[in-house]
């Protein structure tokens, strides 16, 4: 069985000294080699930004797509290959600005997906532009009397469209985002993890001391139950989008690639395709 370090390549990183994305690197190794994958079994799929390098960091098949577009491209290959177990990843900026659109029908489609979102609130890969989780108010080189429009709640938006995982962690808590990560891994649906990841360069407001102050931890509600998601809703509104934790699973929903027809369980998905192909072929 793997070990998380067979994860990690011989690249290395060029973020920048203390960027969050490190500890999501990290985080997904070893929930990689927890959950029993070998490298072979895994696919990182990512956008573009500081944390779309991460496919290029991690041994397994691995693809850097195009902005925005990390969601459509990790679909794909999960429906070629059902036996891939797929991670699409980048940051606030690819996923929620440019990429919202596929995301929004990642969501409601429900492939067996994870999806693990850096989201530091701040465009850092071209310097600290706003994106769409900047606070209102917040000045960069893109608003520099301070953003007037309002903060996009992508947890909001995961359960508007019918999510089945909605969780949220801190790059700084790597026990709890490790767990999540598994969580969404052992998933069997599409499992959106946004995770705040601090720009230490060009966000100097949503620091990791900001983020320690604000964050909301959801083990300090024993009660609280994520079955229920009337009140992840709530907690969500009630915490200004700020809990971390496993806010949301529905178990029951089967996940798309099961249900399209040629794909059942039984294992027709491969015949199926090869069959094509012959036929194909013979033309
Ligand atoms: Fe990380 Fe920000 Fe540096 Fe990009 S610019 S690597 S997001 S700290
Ligand atoms: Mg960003």
């Amino acid at each position: 069985m793997a070990t998380f370090k067979e994860f990690r390549n011989n690249v290395k990183p060029n973020w920048c000294p203390g960027c969050g994305d490190f500890s999501v690197q990290a985080a997904i190794q070893r929930a990689a080699a927890n959950v029993g994958l070998e490298p072979e079994q895994l696919a990182v799929i990512s956008g573009i930004g500081c944390s779309g390098r991460i496919s290029g960091y991690i041994n397994a098949y691995g693809l850097h797509g195009i902005h925005g577009r990390a969601l459509p491209i990790a679909q794909g290959v999960k429906l070629a290959n059902r036996e891939l177990t797929v991670i699409a990843s980048g940051g606030d900026g690819d996923g929620f600005a440019i990429g919202m659109g596929h995301t929004v029908h990642a969501i409601r489609r429900n492939l067996d997906i994870t999806y693990i979102v850096m989201d530091n609130q701040i465009y850092g890969l071209t310097k600290g532009q706003t994106s769409p989780r900047s606070a209102e108010g917040f000045k960069t080189k893109s608003t520099p009397e301070g953003s007037i429009e309002t903060t996009l709640s992508p947890l909001e938006i995961a359960m508007s469209a019918g999510a089945t995982f909605v969780a949220q962690s801190f790059s700084s808590d790597l026990k709890q985002l490790t767990a999540l990560i598994e969580a969404g891994l052992n998933h069997k649906g599409f499992s959106l993890i946004n995770v705040f990841s601090p720009c230490v360069t060009f966000n100097k407001v949503n620091t990791y001391d900001w983020f320690k102050e604000n964050i909301v931890n959801l083990d300090q509600f024993p009660d609280y139950d994520p079955t229920n998601r009337m009140a992840a809703m709530n907690k969500i509104m009630e915490t200004n989008g700020m809990l971390t934790g496993l806010i949301y699973q529905n178990t029951e929903r089967q996940s798309y690639e099961n249900l399209v027809a040629g794909f059942q369980e039984q294992g027709l998905a491969n015949q199926d395709i090869q069959l094509s192909q012959d036929q194909f072929e013979k033309l």
